[in-house]
């Protein structure tokens, strides 16, 4: 058992693990988000390009050559992305290491939701790199 990626505190298989293998579909935007980190984490490019809004959607990621290591999760804040809501933000910073230096991404992420599918669309994001990115 693998604790999960996004630092939910539950193990993979009963966390992240079925939003990836499509077994269960994230209900908040805060699931998704996590399901996404877990999936940069994984080097899962598929699934973050399948919960990626069509209007916005990359081609491709190419996150194997990256050289990025993700090291943990912190959500700051939610704002709507429930059940009951059909958008919603989620406020974090995703700590990581590149080339030996240490860098936090800083990001809100807009999400949307579909019928019942909730899917990533953009965020506003900043890199802090160094010694800030500690805290
Ligand atoms: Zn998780």
């Amino acid at each position: 058992m693998t604790d999960c990626y996004c630092g939910s505190g539950q193990n993979y298989n009963e966390c992240c693990e079925p939003y990836h293998t499509a077994s269960k579909m994230a209900q908040t935007a805060e699931a998704l988000m996590r399901s996404r980190y877990s999936a940069f984490v994984l080097g899962n490019e598929s699934y973050l390009l399948a919960t990626w809004d069509e209007a916005k959607r990359p081609l491709s990621l190419g996150l194997s050559g990256d050289g990025i290591i993700w090291q943990r999760l912190n959500i700051i804040r939610c704002n709507k992305g429930r059940e009951i809501h059909k958008q919603g933000t989620v406020e974090f910073k995703a700590y990581y290491q590149q080339d030996g230096h240490d860098f936090v991404l800083h990001e809100i992420s807009r999400f949307k939701k579909n019928q019942v599918v909730w899917f990533y669309v953009d965020g506003a994001a900043r890199i802090i790199p160094g010694l800030a990115a500690k805290k």
